[in-house]
């Protein structure tokens, strides 16, 4: 074989699309419950967008875009999804017509990542944003959202940690005092670190370097530095959350990769699958000044994000079974033109119909049908096509009955309405 996948990238093949699907489904469907519609959004956005929001000294915009140049333009693949629904937001004036918008939306995105066990180059994400609700209910309520989101899949080993970073003042306050804080032990700090002690030393926070890890394990808190509004706002998180009974830490050390963030962040992560340092699922915050930082009004807005490869992971194997299926398998030409007919019919009745049209034996068609577990075997010879008749196989049942061509479809749809017996392999 001349081509494999390109580095990091999977193929996502029916049965393992399934889980998938399941997965997508349940997502879906908590999002509807809770008001929230799907938003569609470009793969190709200009590079700008991610500069102005996820932040140039963030570790996507640093060093993990793909990036297409074409004529004048500056192009990347998208390697997350909420400045792109910001974007969208701005670009149709939707705050013109509705005074708070639920989004969700899923999708794969792209970064130049080590590829590893939950780290790829083209990954999906699910992700949901709402615009226009500066309230802490909002907060808490999505926290609680996300964790039954993961409950109802199954994930149950699940912390929910949450912190503030404040708004701007309490951030620049904070910053002074982190900053107090490393500055002695520069020396310390990875090389990485010591650029971002002048530019972005929040940043620090998040790094993984065992070195940076110890040069912060002391440090202040930022719910130290806090101003009274931020500090009124964090309470009444916690309050949502509490009465909701929504399980969470605190974690004064979590600041988050993105620059876009203010207030509320969280971070929702699963020891189950073996994820390692790939464990957080889910990712997300409050951003108030992101859509009057990419030029729109100061509209506040919270979102999150979350790896739909960690899910997985963390679900481990659990197929999902195929549909049932009447397969047909005919013999001769005059049988497989019946058969034809009968598929269609079948399928405008809501039944998954396969017509066997290869022209091989009958007992090479009925291996197939195994295969394929499919609950009925039609079969159509000669004979049959001259008597109008055909011969219907319940696989499930083991038995075997002759039914009029006419009454086909009828008696199918019985059989499928009957659970097949306990014992039986479907
Ligand atoms: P990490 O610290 O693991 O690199 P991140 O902070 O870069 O994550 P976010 O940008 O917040 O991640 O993205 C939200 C979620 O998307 C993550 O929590 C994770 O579940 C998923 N994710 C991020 N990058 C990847 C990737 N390269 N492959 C698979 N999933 C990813
Ligand atoms: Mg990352």
């Amino acid at each position: 074989m001349q081509f494999r996948a390109v580095k990091g990238t999977n193929d996502i093949l029916p049965d393992e699309v399934r889980r998938w699907q399941r997965v997508e489904q349940t997502f879906r469907s908590a999002m509807a419950l809770a008001g929230f519609s799907e938003v569609r959004t470009p793969i190709l956005e200009h590079k700008n967008l991610f500069v102005r929001s996820t932040g140039e000294t963030s570790e996507i915009v640093e060093k993990q875009m793909f990036e297409l140049t074409r004529g004048d333009d500056v192009l990347v693949l998208r390697p997350e999804g909420t400045p792109g629904a910001a974007r969208a937001y701005l670009t149709n004036s939707v705050q013109a017509q509705e005074p708070v918008s639920r989004w969700y939306y899923i999708g794969a995105m792209f970064r130049a990542e080590q590829p590893q066990r939950g780290r790829y180059r083209q990954f999906h994400q699910a992700g949901c944003e709402l615009y226009g609700d500066p309230s802490p209910t909002c907060d808490a309520e999505f926290l609680d959202l996300l964790h039954g989101f993961l409950k109802s899949l199954g994930i149950i080993d699940v912390t929910v940690a949450v912190n503030s970073i404040g708004g701007l003042e309490s951030r620049a306050a904070y910053r002074q005092a982190l900053t107090d804080h490393l500055r002695p032990r520069a020396e310390t700090l990875s090389d990485h670190a010591k650029r971002r002690l002048e530019d972005n030393p929040l940043r620090i926070l998040d790094s993984k370097d065992p070195r940076d890890r110890a040069a912060v394990a002391d440090a202040p808190s930022i719910l130290d530095s806090l101003n009274d509004e931020d500090r009124a706002h964090w309470a009444a998180v916690l309050r949502g959350l509490d009465a909701l009974g929504t399980p969470y830490t605190v974690s004064p050390g979590l600041v988050r990769g993105l620059d876009y963030y203010t207030r509320t962040v969280f971070e929702i992560q699963s020891s189950m699958g073996g994820l390692g340092s790939q464990n957080t699922l889910i990712a997300g915050g409050r951003y108030d000044n992101l859509l009057k930082s990419l030029g729109g009004p100061p509209i506040p807005a919270v979102g999150c994000g979350m790896g739909l490869e960690r899910i997985l992971l963390a679900l481990g194997e659990t197929p999902v079974a195929r549909p049932a299926v009447c397969f047909i398998a005919p013999l001769g030409e005059r049988a497989t033109l019946s058969g034809l007919l009968l598929a269609r019919e079948l399928r405008e009745r809501g039944v998954v119909s396969v017509l066997d049209a290869r022209g091989n034996s009958m007992k090479s068609m009925l291996r197939r049908a195994d295969g394929l577990d499919a609950r009925v075997c039609i079969v159509i010879g000669e004979t049959e096509v001259d008597q109008c008749q055909v011969q219907i196989k319940d696989l499930a049942a083991h038995t075997q009955e002759q039914a009029a061509r006419v009454d086909a479809a009828a008696r199918v749809l019985e059989i499928f309405a009957t659970p097949p017996a306990l014992g039986s392999n479907h």
